[in-house]
């Protein structure tokens, strides 16, 4: 059995490769603390969406080991998978392509909850039983006014329906969330939104995130610790305090310098 301290994920040597034999995460290790966010930096291309999709059980591993605090996803059990579905959430770039445009706001974000009916969040002390008032609560931790739970996606900003998806990843009270690129698909006014509201629903709930960006500005704003991806390997990986250290890899150097212009 694995040792755990504070660890929430551990991942060792994770190695994907695809049919044409590219590798497109080449053995890379990481670890999350319980309520840290680690930030993931890489340009477009480099990896680090196929890293989340196997963080997610979404791809299967070539080589390595995925660690849910003491369970090891990486040998696949039913069991296993139900749990690491409860404990391990995503928001993806394309809030749009997230959500089912026939479902109502309210379905859409009852889904996770409807699906694990077992789990009971603290957060809905005294009115566990009431769908209606769950679904209100969720939109009010994001800030959206509960009169768009009977509206359709199409007639939410792109904003709005990344709050929505962001409220049904926290639904089940996940230990994780992997933020795959949130802000990336909307205006540059409202990316410093979402990335403050991310922030303030860390402090409140604890829960632990892996945000994932191109932008290092982004990532910088939002991690305390960093690991910089270049062609599936992880090349550079810092602390806040150390990221304009001269120590620094050449290649997180150049991602600075843009960060700078
Ligand atoms: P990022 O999220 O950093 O932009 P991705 O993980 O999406 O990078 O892609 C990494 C590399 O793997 C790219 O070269 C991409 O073309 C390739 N890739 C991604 N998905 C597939 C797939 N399903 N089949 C084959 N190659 C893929
Ligand atoms: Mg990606």
């Amino acid at each position: 059995m694995k040792l755990v301290g504070n660890s929430i994920l551990t991942a060792k040597n994770i190695t994907k490769k695809y049919a044409c034999g590219h590798k497109a995460v080449d053995s890379i290790s990481l670890e999350i603390n319980k309520g840290e966010c680690l930030g993931l930096v890489g340009e477009s291309g480099c990896g680090k969406s196929t890293l989340a999709r196997c963080l997610l059980l979404l791809e299967r591993l070539d080589e390595g080991e995925i660690w849910l605090k003491e369970t090891p996803l990486h040998e696949v059990h039913r069991g296993t998978i139900r749990k690491a579905r409860k404990e391990i959430q995503a928001v993806f770039q394309n809030p749009t392509a997230s959500l089912n445009p026939k479902l109502k706001i309210m379905d859409s974000l009852m889904e996770a909850l409807d699906f694990q009916k077992d789990i009971q969040p603290c957060f809905f002390n005294g009115f566990q039983n009431d769908r209606l008032k769950k679904a209100e609560y969720l939109l009010d931790m994001v800030g959206i006014s509960k009169t768009y739970l009977h509206s359709y996606p199409h007639e939410l900003s792109g904003g709005q329906k990344q709050r929505v998806l962001i409220a049904r990843a926290l639904s089940i009270e996940p230990s994780l969330i992997i933020l795959d690129e949130p802000t990336a698909s909307l205006d540059v006014s409202i990316q410093a939104k979402i990335l403050n509201l991310l922030k303030d629903l860390q402090d409140q709930l604890g829960v632990s995130y892996l945000f994932i960006s191109h932008d290092l500005a982004a990532v910088n704003f939002m991690s305390n610790r960093m690991m910089v991806m270049q062609q599936g390997k992880i090349v550079d990986e810092c602390t806040k305090q150390d990221l304009f250290s001269d120590e620094r890899h050449t290649y997180t150097r150049q991602l600075l310098h843009v960060f700078e212009s």
